[in-house]
């Protein structure tokens, strides 16, 4: 190896980047062998944490063997991490965004049409059209209202939108923290919520003379901009799998 795994942080995006993405959100799980890789990979290398758009919550029901290890578990892109015990720690300039987000959350699931689901997450709520196409104008629509009259951001995602409080917290505040004194960076995801840590990365790069290693995780539907701004190709969660696996042999 070249550069020093010690000195070097590993990120990693969950839905589509360790899980296969499935038509149910709430049914997505992590492929086999991924926690114990992980875990591993953090004896090894600096920093390792999982980094998503996801609850605490649900991370950590889905990656219980991350509790208490040294893999750092970031949810809401920065707007919570796990505690010792998996618990959520939400950053304390979220608490006066969540009865917002709540409201917004019900008015929606209200309104919207069959086959529309609407994923209150506590701090941010998704709204998805994956199961219904033909309602994607609706969902822009309703979510744009919404983020008018509440002050909350609009941010697309794959087959989505979601509202999130108007904070400077982001995949890309996440991992330019978590880079900083490194020598080297590599981070893994596959949507538009990674672009922002793609573009930390190269920042970070700059700024510090680092090593950044972007890898793009490349599914059947897969955000083309993250593919295009990658600097390694990987063809879904198995190859991921297989990288992880790779890098736990090479630097191990
Ligand atoms: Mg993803």
């Amino acid at each position: 190896m070249i550069l020093d795994p010690r000195r070097s942080v590993l990120l990693t995006d969950f839905d589509g980047t360790l899980a296969p993405i499935v038509d149910e959100p709430s049914a997505a799980v992590p492929l086999p062998g991924t926690t114990e890789l992980l875990v591993g990979l953090a004896d090894v290398f600096g920093r390792v944490a999982v980094v998503s758009g996801r609850p605490v919550s649900f991370l950590v029901d889905r990656l219980p063997g991350l509790v208490g290890s040294a893999v750092e578990v970031v949810g809401l892109y920065g707007l919570e991490m796990a505690g010792q015990d998996g618990e959520a720690l939400p950053d304390p300039d979220v608490a006066p965004w969540r009865p917002v987000v709540r409201a917004a959350a019900e008015r929606l699931a209200e309104r919207c049409p069959a086959g529309v689901l609407v994923e209150e997450k506590g701090a941010t709520v998704t709204v998805h059209w994956r199961a219904a196409q033909q309602e994607q104008s609706w969902v822009t629509e309703a979510v744009a209202a919404e983020a008018s009259r509440t002050g909350l951001a609009v941010h697309p995602a794959r087959l989505s939108l979601e509202l999130r409080p108007p904070l400077v917290i982001d995949k890309g505040t996440v991992v330019y923290r978590r880079c900083t004194g490194m020598a080297g960076a590599c981070y893994l995801g596959d949507d538009l919520g990674d672009l922002p840590a793609f573009d930390a990365l190269a920042r970070w790069a700059a700024d510090e003379d680092g090593v950044a290693i972007r890898v793009a995780v490349d599914g059947d539907d897969s955000a083309p901009d993250v593919v295009a701004e990658a600097d390694l190709v990987v063809a879904g969660p198995e190859a991921v799998l297989g990288l992880l696996d790779w890098l736990a042999a090479t630097a191990g």
